[in-house]
């Protein structure tokens, strides 16, 4: 079953709107675009989809400056993560225990949008040699107790060495990119050959953006995150710069449902059953392999 086509509403953006940037995809070069609907503070912003492979733009594109990492309200951000513990501990203990079964520790891991680095605090835990990427100034963070590296740049910014790393990791970063190709190509480069590179992003292809979920919507599909995947249009990108894919799923990362009990954590296992399988599920994540020196 192709569910690339399943649209519950039809789309609401009239082709050829003039308020929207001249199109060519982040992705692929492409230069024809499909309406969707509009989205944003009084509906100012087109979402508009590549025909060729299914990439997902916000526009206009912010002109000026634009707090793209969303680094301005750390204190907040760091106040929910901190809430959300118990669930940001069992999604990291997951992606660790998969990504060790293809790379066993020790191993060098990098990070790219690491944040307060609590994933990198797992990841040194369980015995990888760790180093991160964060734009945002961030203040009483693990890494510095961990005494983690971490550069305090931007990713278009940052250089890193060539080939050093046995793992690269983008949680929840790529649809914050301008130009999301340039994330995808400095985790390739960073990579030896034969390394692992894990992307997670909102799923553009979920069931809960098909029907529009005022929830999901305002959550993802939103100023800030400019290019929104599906499975397709991800592991295309990833081949476009010299990693073959070779895992994509789908699973519900709902944060609140653990440490409160059995229920929740059950009806999330039951979800992902149901609709993570289809594509459905609201995030979408890709693991490849480098496969050619770059
Ligand atoms: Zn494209």
């Amino acid at each position: 079953m192709d569910v690339s086509s399943l649209s519950i509403l039809g789309p609401s953006l009239p082709a050829g709107d003039s308020s929207l940037d001249p199109f060519k995809c982040a992705g692929c070069g492409h230069t024809q675009s499909r309406p969707l609907f509009r989205v944003g503070p009084a509906k100012a912003y087109g979402v508009v989809v590549c025909r060729s492979c299914g990439l997902a733009h916000l526009q206009p594109k912010p002109k000026g400056r634009w707090d793209g990492y969303q680094s301005a309200d750390t204190e907040s951000y760091a106040a929910a993560v901190q809430s959300l513990r118990s669930g940001f501990d069992h999604h990291h203990r997951l992606l660790l225990k998969k990504l060790s079964s293809l790379v066993p520790p020790p191993g060098q891991l990098l990070e790219m949008g690491c944040s307060g680095g609590d994933f990198l605090v797992a990841a040194k835990e369980a015995g990888y040699q760790v180093c991160g990427v964060e734009p945002a100034k961030l203040g009483d963070h693990r890494t510095d107790r961990e005494n983690i590296h971490i550069l305090n740049e931007s990713v278009e910014q940052v250089s890193l060495p060539l080939g050093k790393f046995d793992l690269a990791v983008a949680i929840q970063v790529i649809e914050h990119m301008h130009d999301p190709k340039i994330l995808c190509e400095k985790m390739a480069q960073s990579l030896k050959t034969g390394g692992v590179i894990y992307i997670e992003t909102p799923n553009f292809g979920a069931l809960a953006r098909r029907c529009r979920s005022p929830r999901f919507m305002n959550l993802n599909v939103a100023p800030g995150h400019w290019h929104l995947f599906e499975s397709r249009s991800l592991m295309g990108l990833l081949r476009r710069v010299g990693i073959e894919p070779v895992l994509s799923w789908t699973f519900f990362k709902s944060l609140s449902a653990y440490g409160r009990g059995p229920l929740r954590p059950a009806a999330v296992a039951m979800l992902n059953s149901l609709l993570g399988g289809w594509g459905l599920a609201n995030t979408l994540a890709v693991i490849g392999r480098k496969v050619e020196k770059i």
